[in-house]
């Protein structure tokens, strides 16, 4: 389940609720740097691939609680009394730090300072890990995984790992790749066992079912499908052809993470996915593909998982 990255939560919700309200200019903006995130994760994810290693144990995206604080985890690569604990950070463009500030040069405004997150986070994991008794070591980096971009005036050894550096990073520890022992399956267990579904920090929009638009979503691109026939739907923005059945399934999912206290029946569903299909459709593919409670003239349907 964390064997590669996910989209937050936060992330889903935001996607789901884009084409259907009207963000506010913030939260689109949030909405924008989730996504960057996610796909500096995943071009990381797709690069650590290309240079397989044997022995180690890869967590994505944690979410634990130490010493009282939530703190998440982008990356940790668990090995012999090792973790490497890696923040990957998806800029864009060009920075300079000045005096410890970080700022981005085509504006002059000052952004977060990645390295107080990354010392914050070590910090963090530390003390948990002292708290269960384990004595790893801990080699932070932060990795900006971004060809198009540049940092002036970085200072020479800091736990940075630029993208035309990943590479060789990646070899060296291709090349101290040892076997790990019954300790490092343990902690990675759990470390997973403790991570928490839902962030304190999540900030979402507030919305109600009635004023979002109704419809089926491209999961590709979130723009509104049209109908062709019963069992094909078209993305204009994509120019494919979606499977009915595919689509149906994706936005049962979405009106579920929105509104998981809605009872998923035919109607609940021919209504979410904007009357576009026939009821009949709806019915089909719901007792195909969940679980069917049946309550008389209440009766519901729940996700398999
Ligand atoms: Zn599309």
């Amino acid at each position: 389940m964390h064997d590669k990255p996910r989209k937050s939560k936060e992330l889903l919700v935001l996607q789901s609720l884009h084409p259907r309200m009207n963000l506010s200019l913030e939260e689109k903006q949030h909405l924008e740097n989730l996504e960057k995130g996610y796909h500096g994760e995943i071009a990381f994810y797709h690069q650590l691939k290309e240079y397989p290693l044997k022995h180690q144990l890869t967590l994505y995206d944690l979410l634990l609680i130490s010493n009282k604080t939530e703190f998440q985890l982008d990356s940790l690569l668990i090995r012999k009394n090792k973790i490497y604990l890696l923040e990957i950070k998806n800029f864009e463009g060009d920075f300079y730090i000045q005096q410890d500030k970080w700022y981005a040069a085509s504006t002059g405004k000052e952004i977060r300072n990645p390295l107080l997150q990354l010392t914050r986070s070590e910090f963090l994991l530390r003390h948990l890990l002292q708290q269960w008794g384990y004595n790893f070591s801990i080699e932070p980096y932060i990795i900006f995984i971004n060809p198009e971009f540049t940092l002036y005036q970085a200072p020479l050894h800091q736990p940075f790992i630029f993208r035309s550096q990943l590479n060789r990073f990646l070899k060296k520890l291709q090349a101290s790749d040892i076997a790990t022992t019954k300790k490092e399956k343990a902690l990675t267990q759990k470390l997973v066992s403790h991570h928490r579904e839902h962030s304190s920090n999540e900030r979402l929009p507030q919305y109600e079912y009635e004023q979002l638009e109704k419809g089926m979503v491209c999961s590709c691109c979130q723009n509104f499908l049209t109908a062709i026939t019963f069992h094909t739907l078209f993305c204009k923005n994509c120019h494919r052809e979606i499977n009915a059945e595919t689509a149906v399934i994706e936005n049962i999912a979405e009106f579920h993470l929105l509104f998981p206290e809605r009872k998923i029946t035919t109607k609940a569903i021919y209504e979410w996915c904007g009357r576009i299909l026939p009821k009949k459709t709806i019915r089909r593919i719901l007792a195909k593909n969940l679980t069917f409670v049946d309550r008389g003239g209440f009766s519901y349907y729940l996700l398999k998982n």
